[in-house]
């Protein structure tokens, strides 16, 4: 057994460990110290992904309640993120789509989009 100190710094407890690599007391001290360096070193990537899950959020809620056109602003005022996005594709009617989840948002127009569920294996 050797005597180690967690290498979490919210925690810094001391552990016994018979593995010389261990170096988190704890399931918990290694997720929590992974996710507090993806925070500092990727915080654009987390925050895009904070952000597409919300927009995702606000799109199933609005075709659960069976809004299949909203406008742009509408999408805004419900803290819809639009710099949130992955490059879109155009169908066939050369209209842009982009995917956010399981739905689709086509724009129809400058101030307006619709959605529409993508079909899933
Ligand atoms: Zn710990």
């Amino acid at each position: 057994m050797e005597l180690k100190i967690c290498a979490n710094t919210l925690c810094n407890s001391a552990f016994e460990s018979k593995n010389a690599k261990k170096k988190f007391c704890s399931i918990r001290c290694k997720n929590q110290a992974a996710y507090m360096y993806n925070q500092k070193h990727y915080a654009w990537e987390a925050k895009m992904k904070k952000s597409r899950w919300k927009n995702i959020q606000i799109l199933e809620y609005l075709l659960m309640q069976g809004h299949s056109k909203i406008s742009l602003e509408q999408l805004k005022i419900m803290g819809f993120d639009f710099t949130a996005a992955h490059i879109p594709h155009k169908d066939e009617n050369n209209f842009q789509v982009f995917q956010y989840g399981n739905i689709g948002m086509r724009i129809v127009s400058k101030t307006d989009c619709e959605l529409f569920n993508i079909k899933t294996k």
